[in-house]
């Protein structure tokens, strides 16, 4: 007769090194079964977008075929599917990692104390952050709202444990246990618009673990000079695996602690997730109250020219289409968009918040809403409301010789760089020899940014003011 099994239930950990779950539950040596439940209850109400829909079909196909296709894969109401394969197993124990929005802590809570009702020990590991949110607070015992205190407390006072390896042997629950095929989940989009993104991409942990392979190799040691040059491949293309928990953040610490930049962006990772675990309410609502009246314009002409990287701004429009092509867009461009929507259009961060969750392999509801609070000025550490990029000084710092924006908007390709990120400034016959027709195969810029900026400039510091 088969021992008791445990189940490992995944979810944003789908890999087999220093998953605690998985490795403790290794150590109990009894089978396992490891099981992945796809639930739109349990996403709500932040029901994943297209574009992580993507990648968690192409991570689920990975980590299944690493464990020779063992992967349990169902869907629909968590508790459901838990106690019904509790039975059915006769498992005692249900194992996971800890996750950290508050839908997700809260849904854990609550499956918690039913499983607990049916004598099922319900079993959180630590394995998704460096520190956990609920440890790492400021001398009055609040949470940092601020970066580099955060930073300083947790180089001073917290160890990272080391990863832990992959379980030796694993011994799988062998009795046959139904499993949908990964089609039934229905993650693929309908139309087929993802082509760029699968060039681009290699979800899973072997996937990772190159990335983060050839980033120690060739881009850590010039981080901190090429993080912010968008046509270099000069950032680590992490993102998505963490967040899909293809490779654990602890593995990345160990290989790259040494790099003090690259170390920095990591904990902005810690202290986003912090900001959301202790200020849960803030994907829908700016942390600083006073933005919660501020007058954002509802503009669906610039809100579509935003998205289709149609504004007639060049970084701009490289940076939305990198992102449509590619479901990833440079950390710095990320900035410029950013600030282009909310302060020269005047459109609400959420909106940018809605698309890039939709559209962004590496949406993360606490690095996101981090983000867009930070570039709306409304948030932790926020940029402050009278700094607004100017896109075209942003473009010549960061893409000098245009090559960024060659790559991803055509139109401009003859363009030289003198005018790449002003091609309006250029005389018509100019433009013809470079074979753009401004209005017609490229944008006039759709705002003025002397304009743009003055009126933005007027609305934050009437805010500051009314706020006084
Ligand atoms: C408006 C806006 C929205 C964003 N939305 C997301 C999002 O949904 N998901 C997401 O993962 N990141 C988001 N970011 C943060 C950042 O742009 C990405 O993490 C980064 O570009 C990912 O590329 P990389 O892995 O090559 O980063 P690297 O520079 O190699 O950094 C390594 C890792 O550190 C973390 N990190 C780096 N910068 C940040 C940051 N500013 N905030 C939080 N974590 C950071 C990421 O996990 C990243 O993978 C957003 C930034 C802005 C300005």
């Amino acid at each position: 007769m088969q021992q008791t099994p445990i189940i490992v239930w995944l979810r944003n950990d789908l890999r087999l090194e220093d998953n605690p779950a998985l490795f403790y539950a290794a150590k109990q040596m009894c089978p396992v079964i490891l099981l992945y439940i796809y639930s739109e209850d349990d996403q709500r109400p932040y029901p994943i977008g297209a574009a992580a829909k993507w990648w968690l079909h192409h991570s689920l196909k990975a980590f299944s075929k690493s464990i020779a296709e063992q992967l349990i894969l169902r869907k629909g109401n968590v508790l459901d599917i838990l106690l019904e394969l509790a039975e059915k197993t006769k498992a005692r124990a249900i194992f996971y990692n800890k996750r950290y929005s508050p839908h997700e802590i809260s849904h854990d809570a609550t499956y918690g104390k039913e499983l607990l009702k049916k004598g099922l020990e319900f079993k959180a590991h630590d394995g998704n952050l460096l520190i956990e949110p609920s440890e790492l607070l400021n001398q009055q015992g609040k949470p940092f709202q601020v970066y580099t205190p955060f930073y300083t407390a947790a180089m001073k006072f917290f160890d990272v444990k080391e990863p832990l390896s992959i379980p030796k042997e694993l011994q799988f629950y062998s009795q046959n246990l139904a499993s949908l095929s990964l089609d039934a989940l229905d993650l693929l989009p309908k139309t087929e618009w993802t082509k760029g993104i699968q060039e681009a991409w290699n979800p899973g942990e072997e996937g990772a673990e190159k990335e983060l392979s050839s980033f120690c190799k060739n881009n850590q040691a010039s981080y901190a000079k090429d993080r912010d040059i968008p046509s270099v491949m000069g950032t680590s293309r992490l993102s998505p695996h963490l967040h899909f928990g293809e490779i654990s953040i602890r593995k990345v610490y160990a290989k790259t602690w040494n790099n003090e930049s690259y170390r920095r962006e990591l904990y902005f990772r810690e202290f986003a997730h912090s900001l959301l675990f202790h200020f849960p309410e803030t994907p829908s609502k700016p942390l600083h109250a006073r933005f919660l009246h501020f007058p954002w314009k509802k503009n669906e002409i610039f809100l579509q020219a935003w998205k289709k990287g149609l504004t007639g701004y060049p970084i701009v429009d490289a940076g939305m289409r990198e992102l449509w092509q590619t479901g990833w867009m440079h950390n710095r461009v990320r900035m410029i968009v950013g600030s282009f929507l909310v302060k020269h259009l005047l459109i609400s961060w959420h909106e940018g918040l809605k698309w890039f969750w939709d559209t962004l392999v590496d949406a993360d509801l606490a690095n996101n809403t981090f983000g867009w609070q930070w570039v709306a000025g409304c948030g932790a550490d926020a940029a402050p409301y009278f700094r607004i990029f100017n896109p075209t000084l942003q473009g010549e710092k960061f893409d000098p010789e245009g090559l960024y924006v060659k790559k991803y908007v055509p139109e401009l390709s003859l363009v030289p760089p003198k005018y790449i990120h002003k091609p309006w400034k250029m005389e018509a016959s100019e433009l013809k020899i470079c074979g753009v027709e401004l209005g017609k195969n490229y944008p006039h810029p759709i705002v003025d940014h002397d304009k743009a900026r003055v009126y933005a400039l007027d609305c934050f510091k009437k805010l500051s003011a009314d706020s006084k």
